[in-house]
């Protein structure tokens, strides 16, 4: 059993969920993560994880499926036997975009249960296990959701996204208030744009948006900015900041 403390993040192979996986990795965390790809597929940056100090495990799980949820903390309990922090990273952009008049539910549904009920699940049951393990427990505990500025930015062609991600913020403050009395603490951290696969088919659009509206830099956004914050978090650097969303935007949605 491992003595270093853990981390699980869902999605966190590419994108963001890798830049917060080579932060942790590096800042003492062993890391369980989670994805669609294969085992040989990621290997490659999983032994680099390693390369940074980390005891790396990785399973192949659907984070809206919930037996693979549940076989997602099993296996966590059997290669490291605790865990101290949840990362619910993994999330997916619309299929295809539709204005909110023709949208289908069916793409709704997928995208919910992908983005919303997914981590709030697994929030449940990760939250249920660090209750057990509670006694034992020497570290700070801490579950982080990957939230975006679409919970609070309207965006008529991507209705499911933006409900989705407001729905995550409500549920960090739900677990923030719910788990306070077994000393865990609960954040979102909320990205704007970040150069991932996933804004990458929107380019142009967000090039725009990032000379108008940026502050200091008029940069995009990197994994690894959401990496530095999310380990700030995760090593229990300011509990007191427990319920609260940390913008990652570069200064996008302040009011002006
Ligand atoms: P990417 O598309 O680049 O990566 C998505 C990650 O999530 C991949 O690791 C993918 O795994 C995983 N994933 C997707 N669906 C599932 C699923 N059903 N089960 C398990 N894993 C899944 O996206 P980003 O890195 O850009 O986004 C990461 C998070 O950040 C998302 O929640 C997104 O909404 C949020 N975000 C992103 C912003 C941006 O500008 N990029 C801005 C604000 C928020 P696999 O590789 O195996 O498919």
């Amino acid at each position: 059993m491992t003595t270093r403390n853990v981390a699980l993040i869902t999605g966190g192979t590419r994108g963001i969920g890798a830049g917060i996986a080579e932060r942790l990795a590096s800042d003492g965390f062993d890391l369980m993560l989670t994805g669609r790809r294969s085992e040989e597929e990621v290997d490659p940056f999983l032994m680099s994880l390693e390369q940074r100090g980390a005891t790396v495990r990785y399973l192949r799980a659907d984070v809206s499926s919930r037996d693979d949820r549940e076989a997602l903390l099993n296996a966590t309990e059997e290669a490291f036997g605790r865990l101290d922090v949840l990362v619910n990273n993994a999330g997916m952009a619309p299929r295809r975009r539709a204005d909110i008049l023709e949208a289908d539910e069916a793409s709704f549904e997928e995208l919910i249960r992908t983005n919303l009920q997914g981590p709030y699940f697994l929030t449940q049951s990760a939250a249920q296990w660090m209750i057990r393990q509670q006694a034992e427990s020497r570290v700070h505990r801490a579950i982080i959701h990957v939230g975006s500025v679409s919970a609070e930015v309207v965006s008529v062609n991507r209705g499911d996204y933006c409900i989705s991600k407001a729905g995550i913020a409500m549920a960090s403050r739900l677990w923030a208030v719910r788990l306070a009395e077994y000393g865990i603490s609960v954040y979102e951290v909320r990205p704007g744009i970040i150069a991932t696969d996933m804004t990458s088919a929107v380019k142009e659009k967000y090039d725009r948006l990032i000379q108008e509206g940026l502050l200091l830099e008029a940069r995009w956004g990197t994994p690894e900015d959401v990496g530095r914050a999310v380990s700030v978090l995760a090593r229990g650097e300011i509990p007191y900041a427990t319920g609260s969303v940390l913008h990652l935007d570069g200064g996008l949605t302040v009011p002006r």
